[in-house]
């Protein structure tokens, strides 16, 4: 039997249909702790790098999506939650954020107002995808979008970022994976070598792949099917086709990384699923998540900001799944209860004045004052004071109230003092 709930005045019982939709979820009490503490390290982080906050809309017209993302891509071709609105407007709420920060981009003109924006933002994504340990419907991601730079250096900065982040945070197992995919030309010079190659193995790959091999081959590198790595072990590699100045981009990048002493794997196999990537390419994994071992992805888009009507302008960005991160976080790192400093605890209706003014000069002092609004039994709040692991418990009673005194009890200790109002500042800041 599901749970009974209210609604306009008729008792009825929870359906499925009252629940909440498959993969998303509800982050309720002590997990909101890790959130908090985590959105308050990425904007302290990344403001350390000079990046400042960009919000864009929760949804956006399709066509930004299908011209960014790609048709062919698993996200536009059958991902994406799409409505027509009661104008007649194709709409999608985000599957990413990248288009979202380009076409904000060019529509603010921001690339007149600086010659280099370095953007980062923390967002709620959707794509209708199998959710699983670590994949779901409804995501947040931070990322973060450096537009105007087509220089090595910007690459480097971007990954030992990502990469850096990661290890602030004690993240062990950490597999940093780079590769180049080249411009645009060598990528559609290396599909055709890479079809060639397969297309003798084509009734032996899986009907995705065989779709994919007219449509998307790259992502066929990309696969996940055991038999199908074994074929693709033999396959061409990209870099063997990058020209000149796609080879001098790829190597300065990597000595950057030398110089900071950052190790990286260069995987022949890493394309990524987006259309819009080229050049610099890299994924961030961690052994500790399991099949979706993805911390972070990203790589460089020089020609997405023109794709979307702006000037040409480089880009280069990664996005990070905080659901991910959370997964892959020390368990013991996980346990960063707050503990608020004090419970009120009132005894009668007849203080309440009193315990609020008390309570509220608390909370001006930046005290956590928790009070009682169902004006239970002294012991009920006591109990409630000890699951909220309150450092310090504030009694008013009738013989407080008479001798404008309170009884401030150390929860840890378990002594009492007697403090007289005007006094009851001046005793926790001291203990600050
Ligand atoms: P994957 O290969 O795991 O599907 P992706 O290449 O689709 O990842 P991006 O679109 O680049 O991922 O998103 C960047 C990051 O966002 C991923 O590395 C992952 O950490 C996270 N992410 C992507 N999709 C989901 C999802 N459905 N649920 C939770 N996190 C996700
Ligand atoms: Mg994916």
């Amino acid at each position: 039997m599901g749970k009974s709930i209210f609604i306009k005045g008729e008792h009825i019982i929870m359906s499925k249909s009252l629940k909440n939709i498959k993969g998303t979820q509800d982050i309720l009490f002590d997990d909101n702790n890790i959130w908090q503490y985590l959105e308050s390290h990425i904007h302290q982080f990344l403001n350390k790098y000079g990046f400042s906050q960009i919000r864009t809309p929760i949804f956006e017209n399709t066509n930004l999506f299908s011209r960014s993302i790609g048709t062919q891509t698993d996200i536009v071709s059958k991902e994406m939650y799409s409505w027509t609105d009661q104008g007649g407007n194709n709409l999608t709420l985000k599957p990413e954020v990248t288009a979202s920060v380009v076409r904000a981009y060019i529509q603010h003109n921001l690339g007149k107002k600086y010659p280099i924006n370095k953007l980062y933002y923390i967002d709620t994504l959707f794509r209708r995808e199998r959710p699983q340990k670590g994949r779901y419907r409804q995501f947040n991601q931070f990322g973060v979008e450096a537009i105007g730079s087509e220089h090595p250096e910007q690459d480097a900065e971007i990954i030992a970022l990502a990469y850096n982040f990661y290890k602030s945070l004690n993240i062990e197992n950490l597999t940093l994976k780079i590769n180049s995919i080249g411009s645009e030309e060598v990528r559609n010079k290396y599909k055709l070598e890479l079809k060639k190659y397969l297309i003798p193995y084509k009734d032996k790959l899986s009907t995705l792949s065989q779709k994919r091999l007219d449509t998307n081959p790259l992502r066929i590198l990309d696969t996940k099917i055991d038999f199908e790595i074994e074929i693709i072990k033999n396959a061409p590699h990209i870099i063997d086709f990058l020209n000149k100045e796609d080879k001098d981009h790829f190597s300065k990048v990597l000595s950057l990384l030398d110089s900071l002493s950052i190790k990286y794997d260069i995987d022949h196999k890493l394309v990524r699923g987006l259309d819009y990537y080229c050049r610099t390419v890299f994924e961030i994994q961690s052994s500790k998540l399991g099949s979706q071992d993805a911390l972070c992805g990203g790589g460089r888009y020089d020609y997405l900001v023109e794709e979307l009507g702006g000037k040409p302008t480089p880009a280069i960005g990664f996005a990070a799944g905080i659901e991910r991160l959370i997964l892959s976080l020390n368990k013991k790192e996980l346990s960063i209860f707050k503990r608020p400093n004090i419970y009120i605890i009132n005894t009668e209706e007849k203080y309440l004045e009193t315990s609020f003014e008390i309570t509220e000069s608390l909370r001006n002092n930046n005290l956590t004052v928790i009070n009682d609004t169902l004006r239970r039994s002294l012991k009920s709040q006591m109990k409630d004071a000890n699951r909220l692991k309150a450092l310090y418990t504030i009694i008013i009673g009738e013989d407080e109230i008479k001798n404008n005194k309170v009884t401030i009890k150390d929860m840890d200790k378990g002594t009492q003092s007697y403090v007289s109002f005007d006094k009851i500042n001046s005793y926790f800041l001291k203990k600050q």
